[in-house]
């Protein structure tokens, strides 16, 4: 492990960033490519494999200048074994053994985690969640998703998936149905990719909106919901609800008081968050504080947290 250099990769459902490191954790060189969602846990590694070599050539190194790869999925996986079970957006992806095989092409420490837990590590280590004991990390995004933080570790549970609350189950059986394979999960109700589809579903049911001229999406979605569009509001209401009751569920389970939120959808700021601050309010009746903060790092998150986990994690 004398390698100076870190190479931390985040894929996400759209693109795949990657960026180098130096010893002092200064960004020396990244770039990116549109995610291809068709791929398999082939395809998709012998991409990763060839990016990285194309960046360690430009930069005139090779793997043993490395201390080792970061990679973050939005996937169920077995952290232990860098093993996918399974991938959200990028559902070939599966039943795959992505630390393994990479290693044998680049000879250097892999780690993989999903996107959840690197950006709570990144966050706490470096954003917003600094110095706090415990911490919960809650991205709303396409997704919803969340990373624990306790007593300063993430904590992965049994397998490595802990913190998937947007999978957690509200309406059992009814709504709309998610890529979990259940109906009525958290995030058939707040994530970007459902609120989208609530409102086509009331646009086919011929309620009248501004959106029934335009191409609906978050953008749109916000853009109807402050020229005051009836149709919007009511989407924007229903998302901040189930939020609430999601961080709501996570504050009784966990009882951690900070809540740091972060993905494309806290660019809403107010109109989604200050809805949503007001819902959780309503349902807390004992006056201790719980601080709601938003994420500090930006698009830098996962390939931060990505290059952080290589530092903290022990190989076996
Ligand atoms: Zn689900």
């Amino acid at each position: 492990m004398d390698g100076k250099y870190t190479i931390g990769v985040d894929a996400g459902g759209t693109k795949v960033a990657y960026c180098l490191f130096d010893q002092s954790g200064k960004p020396v060189d990244r770039l990116q490519h549109r995610t291809d969602t068709d791929a398999d846990g082939v395809a998709f590694s012998d991409t990763v494999i060839s990016v990285i070599e194309r960046m360690l050539g430009k930069n005139g190194l090779s793997a043993r200048d490395l201390n080792g790869i970061g990679i973050v999925m939005p996937s169920f996986l077995l952290f232990d074994r860098g093993y996918v079970c399974m991938t959200s957006a990028m559902t070939n992806i599966c039943e795959f053994p992505m630390r393994d095989y990479i290693a044998q092409r680049i000879n250097t420490k892999i780690v993989l985690d999903n996107d959840s837990n690197v950006a709570a590590l990144a966050e706490h280590r470096y954003g917003a969640g600094r110095g706090a004991r415990h911490m919960v990390y809650v991205s709303v995004s396409t997704g919803l998703g969340c990373g624990i933080v306790i007593n300063g570790s993430v904590f992965r549970g049994s397998y490595g998936w802990a913190g998937e609350c947007g999978h957690m189950l509200i309406t059992p059986d009814e709504g709309l149905a998610c890529g979990c394979r259940n109906r009525g999960c958290f995030m058939s109700y707040a994530s970007g990719r459902y609120i989208v589809e609530h409102v086509k579903n009331r646009l086919a049911r011929g309620d009248m909106s501004v959106l029934s001229q335009a191409d609906v999406s978050g953008e749109t979605i916000m853009a109807a919901c402050h020229a005051g569009d009836a149709v919007a509001k009511d989407a924007l209401r229903q998302f901040s609800h189930y939020l609430a009751v999601c961080v709501f569920n996570i504050y009784q389970l966990l009882n951690i008081n900070l809540f740091v939120f972060g993905g494309g959808l806290t660019n809403c700021g107010e109109a989604l968050f200050g809805a949503m601050r007001e819902e959780f309010d309503r349902y807390n009746h004992v006056a201790q504080p719980v601080e709601f903060r938003f994420a500090q790092l930006g698009r830098d998150t996962g390939v931060i947290g990505a290059a952080e986990l290589v530092k903290e994690t022990d190989i076996v």
